[in-house]
């Protein structure tokens, strides 16, 4: 009998506590972020052959949650959160060559894998509050309105979702303000960092937490995290069942919560080949594994908003993963793509093969062009975060057509939608929410 699994903070080893209560509290009590005691190690061949996405999720994720009270519910989780899939699609016009589509959830990007299976969790889980609990997030486009979509009419749940006014895509501004009932949008005066700032200080106010129960369902929940592993997982695995061999991945990169996931499930003896992260102009990442020290800041607007991050939240937990620093950095690549190499090679891939790619996902499709006219001929998957079709402010002049919209998107936009105007001040989300 192996003993559970338990998880710390990453600043900490002690106390170690079990993955439900970790999945509770999202952010360690000292302010780190948590993580396994040790990643555990997992045979490929204990995967189903012809299981579903959520089948090899609840393989991959038993090790995680052996012995805690969710173990009984783990199967149940994952059949609930993973009601679509991620197919691996090979591109006709490029040898070995995939692309990993994350974005057929009900609001058409990765985000929806974690935000679902975290509203499985909490939804399991006792609360010894009799008062609603109010759910805040900040986003940069696309995680609030996962988030919002996990618990739509969740009794005793309220979601409150702040978003820098004028800094998302049209499509990503009605979706985050047309779902209603328990979901409020507020468009701050601000950006995200802002956003963060205000959900941060209002999440440890004690005394505003004594008044309103509040929560968090941000990126560095470890239940988003680890629930992102299980598509690599499916994917990898089935191309080695294949092909014999592992399977590469490029993702494209902002917190570093997709990428982590990616590294975890290589950790864990999966046949995860090399992992390459794609950024945009933000280049915290790619300075540091270009050598410079790891230097945090300001993040700067670019095409693929969602990726505009200067800090990327996840990166303690990456140190925590390897320690050795020279091995990190020969372990992973980040480059860094500009605006216009995004906007090039959206035009590019839609004139020549037809293809069409969200600005994120044509970050990490750069990253390959440029692999493959220095000659690899190796397997890469593309990881595809979101639709073309959500920013298609963007993407529908660049390729000079109206793309179609997928149906769950469609109906979100079929929807009123409103967001309330909100200063960029912590003072500001206090009264809102003391009043509101
Ligand atoms: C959130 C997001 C990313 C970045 O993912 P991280 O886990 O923050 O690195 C990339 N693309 C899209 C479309 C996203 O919504």
């Amino acid at each position: 009998m192996k003993e559970p699994l338990r998880y710390h903070s990453t600043r900490h080893a002690e106390p170690a506590v079990p993955i439900s209560q970790a999945i509770a509290a999202g952010l360690a009590p000292d302010g780190g972020l948590y993580v396994p005691e040790r990643l555990p190690s997992i045979d490929p061949a204990a995967f189903d052959p012809h299981g579903s996405l959520a089948d090899t999720a609840a393989t991959l994720l038993a090790p995680f949650f052996a012995d805690d009270p969710l173990t009984d519910e783990l199967a149940a989780i994952c059949t609930e959160a993973f009601t679509f899939d991620a197919p691996l699609r090979a591109l006709p016009a490029h040898p070995n060559t995939m692309m990993l589509e994350l974005f057929h959830g009900p609001t058409s990007a990765f985000k929806d894998f974690g935000a679902r299976f975290l509203a499985a969790c909490l939804r399991r889980l006792p609360r010894n509050d009799a008062r609603p609990l109010t759910i805040l997030v900040a986003t940069s486009g696309d995680t609030g309105a996962a988030v919002a979509a996990a618990f739509h009419r969740q009794p005793g749940i309220r979601v409150v979702i702040l978003y820098p006014d004028g800094l998302v895509s049209p499509r990503q501004a009605h979706q985050l303000g047309c779902f209603g009932d328990n979901v409020t949008a507020l468009r701050v005066a601000g950006r995200f960092d802002d956003c963060q700032r205000m959900v941060k200080t209002a999440l440890n106010d004690t005394a505003l937490q004594a008044q309103l129960p509040l929560s968090s369902a941000n990126s560095i929940s470890l239940g988003r995290l680890l629930p992102q592993m299980s598509y690599y997982a499916h994917a990898a695995v089935g191309w080695w069942r294949e092909h014999g061999t592992p399977l590469n991945f490029i993702v494209p990169t902002g917190n570093l919560g997709n990428a982590l996931a990616c590294l975890w499930v290589r950790e864990l003896g999966l046949p995860v080949g090399a992992v390459r992260l794609a950024c945009n102009a933000n280049a915290t990442l790619p300075d540091y594994f270009a050598g410079a020290a790891y230097t945090p800041r300001e993040a700067v607007a670019t095409l693929a908003n969602a990726m505009d991050v200067g800090a990327p939240s996840n990166f303690e937990r990456l140190r925590w993963t390897f320690p050795d620093e020279n091995r990190l950095r020969d372990l992973l690549r980040a480059d860094s793509v500009a605006d216009a190499t995004i906007r090039q090679t959206i035009a590019t891939h839609a004139h020549e093969y037809g293809e069409v790619f969200c600005p994120h996902t044509a970050t990490a499709m750069h990253r390959l062009d440029r692999l493959r006219d220095e000659g690899d001929t190796s397997p890469w998957a593309v990881v595809a975060t979101a639709h073309p079709a959500k920013f298609e402010s963007v993407v529908e002049p660049l390729i000079g057509q109206r793309l179609a919209v997928p149906p769950a998107l469609a109906a979100m936009l079929a929807r009123s939608a409103s967001a309330s105007p909100l200063p960029a001040t912590d003072m500001a989300l206090q009264e809102w929410l003391t009043t509101a």
